[in-house]
């Protein structure tokens, strides 16, 4: 979903209401974010050619309908929009260090593609990880400036692809139209009703509340939650069948739109409180 620049600013400012400790990075990753939608201006329309009158009868077993590693993107503009997020690295501390290494990180190319912009599209954070560290550059800040500059192209074929989806069909964890990993869920409405927002195209669709979005367990005694303190608004999912987590912030208790980039750096804390506690029971899933 794309935002408004006053969307952006609302929410940094929330964050920095609500959880003091994330001002400077929410402002950091606003700033961030609100460059690369006005850059989405330079992107222009889809051009994306679609066969999908049927759907595929695949899509309903849940093949996802694009392929992100396949997709023919314009890799020069998304270069140019990761340079200038370089640039804003440069404003914090160790900037100059990391935008040194950070630059020479799409410099390697495949078919005109950078590398590592398709472990982005992959989901290979091996791959970014170990790019970062080769390169001596925060792990974290290159995923970050990577997604960034494939945002406006991927949220452009987003839209695009869901005029032709019947969402209320769609019932497994991994994205409808892209097939990745949910990054972030969300609870609304009365009893809140779950949605998922895929990490890479920011698409949100419906799930049971449950159920484990990446390995489809329902077993409930293998399920459980976690929250911080004085947080009534969040929680992270635990399975401990996959060992995976999923952050959920709960909509009737904070106002929305969620900002997909800001609202998973707002919530790094869970992440944490997540790994160290998977091993452990957690509450019971309510
Ligand atoms: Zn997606
Ligand atoms: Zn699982």
């Amino acid at each position: 979903m794309t935002h408004s620049l006053e969307d952006i600013n609302a929410k940094v400012k929330a964050i920095a209401a609500r959880n003091p400790v994330y001002t400077e990075i929410s402002q950091w990753v606003g700033d961030l974010l609100s460059t690369t939608v006005e850059a989405s201006k330079n992107f222009g329309p889809s051009d994306l050619k679609l066969d999908v009158d049927p759907l595929p009868e695949a899509w309903y077993q849940g093949k996802s309908l694009l392929n992100p590693e396949e997709l023919s993107l314009d890799w020069e503009k998304i270069s140019a929009l990761y340079e200038r997020l370089v640039e804003l690295v440069k404003k914090r501390e160790d900037g100059h260090r990391q935008a040194e290494g950070l630059l020479k990180a799409i410099e390697e190319k495949r078919n005109g593609a950078p590398v590592v912009m398709k472990a982005v599209l992959t989901s290979n954070f091996e791959a970014i990880e170990a790019s970062a560290k080769a390169l001596n550059v925060d792990s974290p800040v290159l995923a970050l400036l990577l997604r960034l500059s494939l945002r406006p192209s991927l949220l452009i074929i987003a839209q695009a692809v869901l005029k032709h989806l019947d969402l209320s069909r769609w019932h497994h964890g991994h994205c409808p139209v892209c097939g990745s990993a949910p990054g972030l869920s969300d609870l609304s409405g009365e009893g809140g009703k779950r949605r998922l927002h895929c990490s890479l195209c920011e698409t949100v669709w419906s799930y049971p509340r449950l159920r484990c979005p990446f390995c489809e367990n329902d077993n409930r005694e293998e399920l459980s939650y976690l929250r911080a303190k004085n947080e009534e608004y969040l929680r992270v999912d635990l399975c401990g069948r996959c060992n995976n987590h999923l952050k959920t912030l709960d909509l009737r208790e904070i106002s929305g739109p969620i900002i997909l980039p800001l609202d998973d750096v707002a919530t790094w804390h869970l992440d944490i409180i997540a790994g160290q506690n998977l091993e452990d029971k957690g509450n019971a899933l309510s």
